[in-house]
């Protein structure tokens, strides 16, 4: 049994007063020392953070209460010890930055299909798999056989829908890393007239952890310090290629020179030849950070107060 947990969660809910929740949020998190990133927003919350086993069990609890995110699927991962080096709780307009502000997933959306029901829906004739995450993120995994959009940001997506227009006596499923990304996606497809809209419930990490992610090829990009994970221990798969020699290599690095930070697959001996850079450029910038093996490199954290400017507002 590992000691700490991932946490994986959104739900579209709104929030009458989501600063002052944003404020008790970051409070409750900081009690319960737990690290990684939430968003608040007027639509709902959104996050991913890691912490000791029982803090996010109490932590889970906790947002579980509030009759507002009674219906939120925490995805749990186990693992060995934290996977951020930071907490942020901050508050935005959006709880994904999407250019869908005008959208409601809670009152219209893709249908919901649970893990073990995307297994069988996935390869009927009819279906298409629309991959609706950026570039990096499916340039290193992505279901087989799926459809992917030449996008760098979720904002993207709208404009390319355009393209898909050839699909629409389809059946599309979209799917993304956690869910949320789907839940604007598939309800974008359906504004713009297509009627069979499905989305993979609580993503590919869910998938993952369920059904032992049959079929997705290579690995899941994630938003923390391990880059991506493996979610398929049925039929495993390298797709990516190393950047440098062009063998396969799922292996991601941030690319040493700051300036460059180009995130791509390095294989490990290319990762020592290149010292972590992506060309000879980066390779002598005269910024570059030293290569330590494994192209993550720790944010300047100095001086870093996470209690700075917070306190509990006393109770009347
Ligand atoms: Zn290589
Ligand atoms: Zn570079």
């Amino acid at each position: 049994m590992k000691d700490y947990s991932i946490l994986l969660y959104y739900c579209y809910s709104p929030i009458a007063d989501p600063e002052a929740f944003r404020e008790e949020h970051h409070l409750l998190c900081l009690e319960l020392n737990l690290l990684g990133r939430i968003i608040v927003a007027a639509e709902g919350l959104n996050g991913t953070v890691s912490g000791l086993r029982e803090d996010c069990e109490k932590y889970m609890a906790a947002v579980k209460a509030d009759p507002r995110f009674k219906d939120i699927d925490f995805k749990v991962e186990p693992s060995d010890t934290h996977v951020f080096t930071k907490l942020h709780v901050r508050y935005k307009p959006e709880i994904v930055h999407s250019s869908l502000k005008h959208l409601a997933p809670q009152e219209k959306t893709g249908i919901h299909l649970s893990p073990s029901d995307f297994k069988k829906m996935k390869d009927q004739e009819d279906v298409v798999l629309l991959d609706v995450r950026s570039d990096y993120e499916h340039l290193v995994g992505k279901f087989k056989n799926a459809l992917t959009l030449d996008i760098e940001n979720f904002r993207d997506f709208p404009e390319k829908v355009a393209e898909l227009e050839p699909l629409k006596d389809k059946k599309i499923i979209t799917y993304c890393t956690g869910g949320v990304k789907c839940e604007k996606a598939s309800a974008f497809l359906l504004e713009q007239g297509f009627e069979n809209v499905y989305q993979l419930h609580g993503g590919i990490i869910k998938y993952g952890l369920e059904e032992g992610g049959e079929d997705f090829e290579g690995k899941c990009y994630v938003f923390d310090n391990r880059l991506t994970v493996d979610v398929n221990r049925v039929n495993p798969k390298v797709i990516s290629r190393c950047y440098i020699c062009q063998e396969p290599s799922d292996r991601m690095v941030n690319c040493a020179n700051p300036t460059c930070n180009i995130h791509v697959p390095m294989c490990e001996a290319c990762g020592e030849t290149m010292q972590g850079a992506c060309s000879d450029t980066c390779q002598h910038d005269p910024e570059k950070r030293p290569y330590n093996g494994t192209g993550y490199y720790q944010k300047e954290t100095n001086g870093y107060n996470p209690f700075k400017g917070l306190y509990r507002k006393e109770k009347k």
